[in-house]
């Protein structure tokens, strides 16, 4: 159990989980305030897009170009998605902070969704780490297994398999590992004994929950998963996202809302709740006619907590 004086870090996946899931492409230049607001709303931490060809999600296309602004603020961790080698070597040319190499536990997602089964995913991960050794590159290499809860093609994802395919990709060198609830099927008594399974195997390399909102538990899910010590989560702003091939699955834990439940435990995210309250309305209206979530912007802030700084 963490202690109240802890600290959680949200990583906003809006620009990348969000925005591929909404057809419309988002101009780059609103891409690039939403990174500075973001930065000055005090997160540290941005999934900036995803090296997938462009003619696959021409969403992202402008992912290099906003690494290399990413690169200019301070302290900001500029990950990038990448599912493949060659998206690999370009995160290294962009020298990306991070990379997240998604990998499915479930197996018929992972053809829908890499064209590969889990175990060709695991030699990819070995072969993306073998390239970041022979570059001396300091991209952090972390591994996000998706569908770990469960997956809309095949059902049942047995944890037997999460296990299997973590250690797998701690074998093959990466750095980090989270669990992704890709299509909303866990609730938090599954976070918890999934997590705390996990644990026994990657100790601290476990380090990220990946939660979407599709059936209200994703609040809930980021709670089982840090009392069990967890503190870093992936959100999105306004709630977006969700999963090409998961039919139905809706947006991420939304950040504001993820910011709210660390605040209301009194742990420090470095979040300014007006700054980022200004930036969603901004992606909102950037978005307008797009299904948004979240509700805290309903109401705001309790008045209990109105002259607080930061949460
Ligand atoms: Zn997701």
């Amino acid at each position: 159990m963490n202690t109240a004086q802890a600290s959680a870090i949200l990583r906003e996946v809006g620009l990348r989980d969000g925005l591929q899931s909404i057809a419309r492409v988002l101009p780059t230049a609103h891409k690039l305030a939403w990174i500075r607001d973001a930065y000055a709303a005090g997160q540290r931490e941005i999934e900036i897009g995803s090296f997938v060809p462009a003619r696959l999600l021409p969403q992202l296309a402008d992912t290099a170009e906003l690494v290399a602004f990413a690169k200019t603020l301070p302290g900001l961790v500029a990950s990038v998605l990448v599912p493949n080698l060659k998206g690999a070597e370009r995160a290294l040319e962009v020298r990306a902070d991070a990379m997240l190499l998604p990998l499915s536990a479930s197996h018929a997602h992972s053809l829908a969704n890499l064209r590969k089964t889990p175990d060709e995913a695991v030699a990819d991960v070995a072969r993306i780490v073998d390239l970041c050794h022979a570059q001396r590159a300091d991209t952090l290499v972390e591994v996000g297994i998706s569908t770990a809860f469960g997956c809309t093609l095949q059902g049942e994802v047995k944890p037997s398999e999460v296990l299997r395919l973590v250690q797998a990709v701690l074998d093959a060198g990466a750095d980090r590992v989270g669990l992704a609830d890709t299509v909303g099927y866990a609730d938090p008594l599954m976070v918890s004994r999934l997590f705390e399974q996990v644990l026994k195997v990657a100790g601290d390399k476990l380090n990220c929950g990946h939660f979407h909102d599709t059936r209200g538990m994703g609040i809930a899910n980021v709670m089982a998963a840090w009392n069990l010590g967890i503190t870093r989560f992936d959100a999105c702003l306004a709630g977006i996202g969700g999963c090409p091939h998961a039919p139905g699955a809706s947006g991420n834990v939304a950040t504001e809302d993820a910011a709210y439940l660390f605040a209301s435990m009194g742990v420090h995210t470095g979040i300014d709740f007006d700054r980022l309250m200004r930036l969603r309305a901004d992606v909102a209206q950037w978005l307008d006619g797009e299904t948004l979530h979240g509700t805290l912007w309903c109401a705001g802030l309790p008045k209990t907590m109105l002259n607080q700084e930061t949460l």
